[in-house]
């Protein structure tokens, strides 16, 4: 059976990765530590080239064109941790012979890069990065790539696990895949319709999907 994982805030904590870069960032240009958190937001949603050069022209920063890019990337690779018992419960589902796959929106070299440092690469068949298929979660196309990459066919179906409710979730149902929300402790949204499972963390998680039967 297919498992497919999201990676930011599901298996990996980028928001406080993130938060960390920014504070050393700022520090590093000399800029005033207010403007850390608001880096920090102003990334939070997605990250590419295009976002660093936005923010070096914003604070007149006067670094080449691509540096930032790699900056924040060797940064947040660095940074990236991962959420407690990920690496125990992707190993007891690999030994329980799922197939695990990562389907991440993001630029592969970021994704890619903090899946090699945190050590989680070997858990995966296969890993799914918006960018490097050219279509973003929600869309079915999307996880059609993620479950193909996997070596697997959607049609014969999974689960997605994940913190987002539209992306993760709402995304991972339209496209035929039973879904598992992480609350991460929040409240499921009103009028969206629910996820199949709601756990409190990624331990619970791979808990959950390790006790059903493949
Ligand atoms: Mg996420």
């Amino acid at each position: 059976m297919l498992a497919l994982f999201d990676l930011d805030n599901t298996l990996i904590d980028r928001r406080g990765s993130l938060e960390e870069w920014a504070r050393r960032f700022v520090r590093s240009r000399s800029l005033p530590p207010a403007v850390g958190p608001v880096i920090s937001k102003r990334l939070q949603a997605r990250a590419y080239p295009t976002d660093l050069a936005e923010i070096g022209a914003t604070f007149g920063l006067s670094d080449p064109e691509g540096e930032l890019w790699r900056e924040y990337t060797e940064g947040m690779a660095g940074a990236a941790r991962c959420l407690p018992g990920v690496e125990h419960g992707l190993g007891k589902l690999r030994e329980a012979g799922w197939t695990l796959g990562v389907a991440t929106n993001g630029a592969g070299d970021i994704q890619r890069a903090k899946l090699t440092s945190t050590g989680l690469t070997r858990f995966f068949d296969g890993v799914c990065a918006s960018e490097e298929v050219g279509v973003r979660k929600p869309a079915r196309q999307f996880f059609e790539a993620a479950a193909e990459l996997c070596g697997m066919d959607l049609r014969l179906g999974g689960w997605m696990v994940g913190d987002n409710p539209e992306t993760d979730i709402e995304g991972g149902r339209a496209a035929g895949l039973h879904t598992m929300w992480i609350a991460a402790g929040r409240q499921w949204p009103k009028n969206v319709r629910s996820p199949d499972v709601v756990v409190a963390d990624v331990a619970e998680a791979t808990a959950a999907l390790s006790a059903l039967a493949l």
